[in-house]
């Protein structure tokens, strides 16, 4: 069984700062990463508040950028596979890359979040075929047609905004009187021509056979039900962690999201947490790549503490 000082789980901004910061201080570092590295970046168009990037980039830039620092750093073992399983042992961890067991001294959990169903008659069955939870991936197959944008967040409405320049209409709907996203993006949602908010509105259901043709939006105030036409619905009703490998008895918050002192520490001794995966108020790049750089350094001590550097 190969054996590492240091397990980062996750290649997204969190996970690359970490291996980087573990790398520097020459520990041995694996890290895993079942996609490509970057993780939410690449599916972001444009990030206009990353510091060093005073005109914004493209998501799939920075995440290439990230990368290719990674790439400075043979001596990181890397994973291109998932990480199923971690049993917690003293001494050194046990964890399930694929079907391939490794050890090691800490591990940093950094698996980010994936996007929640909003969970309506017609969202499974449509996914795919004009039901989608990514616009950067797919907004082309939109060009020139109506869609439907579900949510009310930053996500939401910044995706709304890159949608805008593709398609014909966005009907932006949102169950909520109030925007919970940042005010640069509802102002500019508000003044965007081919942008019509539907507030206090839920969609019913999503009607179609073989592919997306209507919604059913509900009125939350007056009770009123409408079919509105559009060809696809793009659903971002907020994010639940990446899990399903944690290990039994990590303390978890009331919505899944691993529980963490200030050092990034878990309830589980030699297990971190890092990035969006935490349970914490802000999850952008910013905020990963100082959770990466606080967990690779709060691991660097305790192995040094534990006599194992
Ligand atoms: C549409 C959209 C727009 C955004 N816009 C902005 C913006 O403008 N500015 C900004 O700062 N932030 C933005 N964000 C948020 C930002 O991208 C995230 O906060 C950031 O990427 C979190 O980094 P992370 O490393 O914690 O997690 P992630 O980026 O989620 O990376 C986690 C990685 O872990 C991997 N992984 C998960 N489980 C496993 C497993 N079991 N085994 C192996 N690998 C695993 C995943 O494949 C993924 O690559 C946006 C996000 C989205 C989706």
């Amino acid at each position: 069984m190969k054996q590492f000082d240091a397990v980062v789980i996750g290649g997204g901004p969190a996970g690359m700062t970490a291996a980087l910061y573990l790398a520097r201080s020459e520990l041995t570092v694996a890290l895993v990463e079942k996609l490509s590295p970057g993780g939410q970046v690449l599916m972001t168009h444009f990030i206009e508040n990353y510091p060093g990037y005073p005109d914004g980039i493209e998501g799939w830039k920075l995440a290439d950028i990230f990368a290719k620092h990674i790439d400075a750093y043979p001596a990181i073992a890397r994973y291109s596979d998932e990480v199923k399983s971690i049993e917690p042992r003293e001494g050194a961890h046990k964890v399930l890359i694929g079907d391939e067991w490794i050890e090691a001294r800490a591990v940093i959990i950094c698996s980010g979040v994936r996007y929640k169903r909003v969970g309506i008659p017609g969202e499974k069955e449509l996914l795919g075929k004009g039901v989608s939870y990514c616009a950067l991936c797919d907004g082309n197959f939109f060009r020139g047609q109506d869609v439907a944008v579900i949510g009310g967040g930053n996500s939401a409405l910044e995706e709304s905004l890159y949608l805008a320049r593709l398609v014909k209409k966005i009907y932006l709907i949102h169950r909520r009187d109030d925007f919970r996203a940042q005010r640069c993006y509802q102002d500019r949602c508000e003044v965007n021509t081919s942008i019509e908010i539907l507030r206090s509105s839920v969609v019913d259901r999503i009607v179609g056979e073989d592919k997306v043709e209507a919604v059913e939006v509900r009125n939350l105030k007056t009770g009123e039900v409408k079919r509105i036409d559009v060809e696809g619905v793009f659903v971002f009703v907020g994010y639940e962690p990446q899990g399903g490998f944690f290990p039994p008895g990590m303390e978890l918050d009331s919505t899944g999201f691993i529980v963490t002192d200030q050092n990034y520490r878990t309830s589980i001794p030699g297990i971190y947490a890092a990035g969006d995966v935490r349970s914490k108020n802000v999850r952008q790049v910013a905020t990963a790549v100082g959770d990466g750089a606080g967990a690779a350094s709060t691991v660097i001590s305790y192995l040094e503490t534990q006599g194992q550097l």
